[in-house]
């Protein structure tokens, strides 16, 4: 014990230059580099060799606050990034193949959603109006390619709430920029190649493949999915998750617009196919579309098939055929820990499942959070600070699961990979109990009772009904909520005057793009 224990944690190093290690690297740096400058430093290594995935589009609305958390100026950003507006996800045909139908998963809670289930007083009007048209004006700004604010409404603030689509490659060179010019992260190019240890079993220092070597007292692994300090050095597992959620392949295109001026989509659109489901995103200057697929069910030749029909299917006046795919691989899965020793993994390292409800930067920024208002002053804490990161994310992965499994386990498409896949044992015990609890009464605040729930009950909400769920008999109104009735009446009244009301003031995707990019920075 002694010295070793009670040493202070100053420096930290980073390994990997994706999303993961400029967001972790730039928030440490924000929130930690004026304390005690002389002390603390963040340094960034990166393999010269090892690109970037380069892919992962799409960000909730947490990303506003990152980016502010940053110092970023948003306009600079959208400018830099290629980025557009995001409103949430637009779920075509996920149901049932034969009757094709579209659903939102707005990023706006429910009107009043604090103290208001306007679940119950719309279950027993379902047949009138979708329900998050009902709960919400945002599912008919995005649907009708509104943008989710007005020109001159001031950077991050919104008439309805958003994130961003943007180019994963072109954002992490902003951050770069960013983050080692303002924020003073040191930028090491070097290909890591072997780990010196201390008695302990801690991390001393990384060997580089030119001898150099780089000293730490917490390490910070965002190397990918080869995870080289959590999963190569430090021997955790990767928990597989593909009895659950079957997709381990994706390909990866972009797509020119027929039109400089063509609209701008406000929510990522994600359509069901035979054996998975194609993501379909607008920035400013292309689409970037992605298959995600099971290669237990379709091999690569039929997944390039899949994907160029969709792309020519709604590229009307764009040049496709000579379009290159890129095809990636991945494991779904999650580490059996995340913090091991002096070592924390970010990012892929960390685990990924598919991109469904682009919730990998959405955990990236969570673990970054929570290193950075946690960050161990001493050795001593490291352990106690490690053991709650750990239960924490354990608990996040399990609500990823949960979540997206629900996509599948509620539709009626009748392919063998659907029907596999609402399989009662391709199910987590959890979410068939909260099902039938859901037959009885709708999701509310208990389904997700933390304060950091990756994903509020109103989620759930969005997709079970959504996906048309039905509660069992009689299983929708009950006395108490009958008694909410005129406050859930007046609310809906109000969404609906608002909804035309937005309608009329936003200007659209595209239109408010322009207008913020065109102005001098
Ligand atoms: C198909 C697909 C679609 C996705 N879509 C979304 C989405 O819509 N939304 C979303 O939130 N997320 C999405 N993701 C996830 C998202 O792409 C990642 O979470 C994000 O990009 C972070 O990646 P990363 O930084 O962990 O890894 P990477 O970008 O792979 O970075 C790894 C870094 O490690 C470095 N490195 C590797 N080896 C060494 C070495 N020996 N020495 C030094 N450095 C080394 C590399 O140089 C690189 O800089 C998607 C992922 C996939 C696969």
């Amino acid at each position: 014990m002694g010295s070793k224990m009670e040493h202070a944690i100053q420096r930290i190093v980073v390994v990997g230059g994706g999303s993961a290690g400029w967001i972790t690297a730039g928030l440490l740096a924000a929130e930690h580099g004026h304390e005690s400058a002389a002390d603390f430093s963040v340094t960034l290594l990166e393999s010269p060799n090892v690109p970037i995935i380069g892919v992962g589009e799409g960000t909730w609305p947490s990303m506003r606050s990152t980016l502010q958390k940053l110092g970023l100026s948003e306009i600079e950003f959208l400018r830099e990034c290629d980025a557009s507006f995001k409103q949430g996800t637009e779920f075509v045909n996920w149901s049932n193949h034969d009757a094709p139908a579209r659903y939102i998963h707005p990023f706006s809670l429910p009107s009043e959603f604090a103290s208001l289930n306007l679940a119950n007083y719309w279950l027993d009007q379902r047949q009138h109006s979708d329900f998050a048209d009902f709960v919400s004006p945002q599912a008919q700004v995005a649907l009708s390619g509104l943008a989710p604010k007005q020109c001159q409404t001031p950077e991050f603030a919104f008439n309805v709430n958003y994130g961003y689509h943007f180019d994963a490659g072109k954002f992490a060179q902003f951050l770069q920029r960013h983050v080692t010019q303002a924020l003073g992260v040191e930028h090491v190019l070097g290909h890591f190649e072997q780990v010196i240890s201390d008695e302990q079993g801690d991390i001393a220092a990384l060997v580089l493949s030119d001898g150099r070597h780089i000293e730490g007292d917490l390490f910070i692994d965002c190397t990918g999915q080869r995870s080289l300090l959590i999963g190569q050095h430090f021997g955790t597992p990767l928990e597989p998750v593909d009895a659950l959620l079957f997709n381990n392949r994706a390909l990866a295109v972009q797509v020119p617009y027929a039109d400089a001026q063509a609209p701008i989509a406000s929510t990522t659109r994600a359509t069901a196919q035979q054996v998975g489901w194609i993501w379909d995103i607008g920035l400013q200057s292309r689409r970037g579309i992605g298959y995600v697929y099971s290669d237990q069910y379709q091999d690569l030749q039929g997944a390039e098939s899949t994907l160029r029909a969709y792309i020519a299917a709604t590229s009307p006046g764009v040049e496709t055929a000579s379009l290159a795919l890129r095809p990636i691989e991945f494991q779904p899965g999650f580490r059996q820990q995340f913090w091991v020793r002096n070592c924390v993994a970010v990012g892929l390292s960390a685990g990924f499942v598919e991109p469904l409800e682009a919730s990998a930067l959405a955990l990236v920024e969570q673990s970054a959070n929570i290193i950075t208002d946690h960050l161990p002053r001493t050795r001593q804490v490291m352990d106690i600070v490690a053991k709650r990161f750990n239960e924490k994310m354990h608990y996040h992965w399990q609500s990823i699961l949960e979540f997206l499994k629900l996509h599948y386990v509620l539709s009626k498409r009748s392919e063998p990979y659907w029907q596999d896949n609402a399989r009662r044992e391709s199910c987590p015990d959890a979410l068939v109990e909260k099902l039938r609890l859901w037959q009885q009464q709708p999701p509310w605040h208990e389904d997700a009772p933390r304060i950091d729930e990756l994903f509020p009950s109103a989620s759930y909400q969005y997709v079970l009904y959504g996906m048309g769920f039905e509660p069992a008999q009689g299983g929708s109104a009950r006395a108490s909520h009958i008694r909410e009735q005129a406050k859930a009446a007046q609310v809906v009244r109000m969404n609906r005057e608002r909804t035309e009301k937005l309608r009329q003031g936003l200007p659209s995707n595209r239109e408010l793009l322009t207008a913020l990019v065109g102005q001098s920075g």
